[in-house]
């Protein structure tokens, strides 16, 4: 069976075992961060659609979650911002009433928090994890690059404000770009708006593999560490991957199209392949071979390894 909006389950030291649900096209978003590990956005936009039917995306999850999976969330995630879709407050009400047993968690980049629609969407949700990476206003151009109309102050006013409506948790982002949001005045309006909003977690998040921009390179341990202490803020994390694609198992019979759509959403060595899709890493390397034959198979050595991607 092949899931059109569905991929996963996948691990994730966020979230454990989880399936993740795709509500955009690839790659629609608010913003073309330069760390996306998606590549490029496609389509940049603040318009709310609904992008594919509500009735499809529900008739994909009543179908899966019939065989009741072990699952310690269902994560809104995908190729883009899940909350650009109108559908996503009817997917989370359906989950909620027709299974209740499974957690849902919204990864999110914040932005349409300010929308009070997309704030009553979420409300159902268990977890809620929204991005912050700086509080000044040419930083978080420079960073995300978003769509006119979007700002630094209003993201973080549409947080705080989301945090008195919320009951349910929220993990917030902060994704560390060292010589961007490292310098002490960042990481001193990053204590500030973290000690305003509260969030029950803190994660610091940094590049993991290719992003769009070359010039972006990961922190390291030692940086991070660094900027906990300075952020000194209690439930301070670091994680190893941003909002965005993770990993179908829906296609283990068929282990290159398994590979495929693992490498179509993001880069992966073949040390993540094996760990994301329980394969032994020789079976991985015969799998990346057969690729580099018979398909446009890209690599690019990085700090971890040499990773494998597809781009559209
Ligand atoms: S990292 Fe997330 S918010 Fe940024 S462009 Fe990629 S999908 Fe959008």
């Amino acid at each position: 069976m092949h899931y059109a909006h569905l991929f996963g389950p996948v691990s994730s030291r966020r979230l454990g075992r989880s399936l993740g649900i795709d509500l955009v096209p690839f790659k629609t978003c608010t913003y073309d961060c330069v760390y996306c590990e998606c590549g490029a956005t496609t389509v940049e936009t603040i318009q709310r659609q609904e992008f594919f039917p509500a009735d499809e995306v529900i008739g994909e999850l009543s179908l899966y979650l019939s065989q009741s999976p072990s699952l310690d969330y269902i994560t809104f995630s995908g190729s883009g911002e899940p909350t650009l879709s109108l559908s996503i407050g009817r997917v989370i009400r359906f989950l909620k009433e027709r299974f209740p047993r499974y957690r849902i968690a919204v990864l999110t980049n914040g932005s349409l928090l300010s929308d009070p629609g997309v704030r009553r969407d979420l409300l159902p949700a268990d977890v809620v994890l929204p991005t912050l990476s700086t509080i000044n206003e040419e930083t978080f151009r420079r960073i995300h690059r978003p769509v006119p109309g979007i700002g630094a102050e209003e993201i973080l006013d549409a947080i705080l404000q989301f945090r008195r409506e919320y009951t349910g948790q929220i993990w917030l982002e902060v994704f560390i770009i060292p010589g961007i949001n490292t310098s002490d005045e960042e990481l001193a309006g990053l204590h500030d708006a973290i000690h305003r909003i509260h969030p029950d977690r803190v994660q610091l998040n940094t590049l993991d593999r290719p992003g769009t921009e070359d010039f972006v390179r990961p922190a390291t341990p030692a940086e991070l560490e660094r900027i906990a202490q300075v952020l000194d803020y209690a439930g301070t994390e670091t994680v190893d991957s941003s909002c965005s694609a993770d990993i179908p198992s829906q296609y283990a019979e068929d282990p290159l199209e398994q590979v495929y759509e693992l490498l179509r959403r993001r880069p992966c060595t073949a040390d993540d392949i094996a760990s994301a899709t329980g394969m032994h890493l020789t079976q991985v390397h015969k799998v990346l071979q057969e690729m580099a034959r018979t398909k446009d198979l890209q690599e690019k050595p990085e700090g971890r390894g040499i990773f494998y991607y597809f781009r559209d």
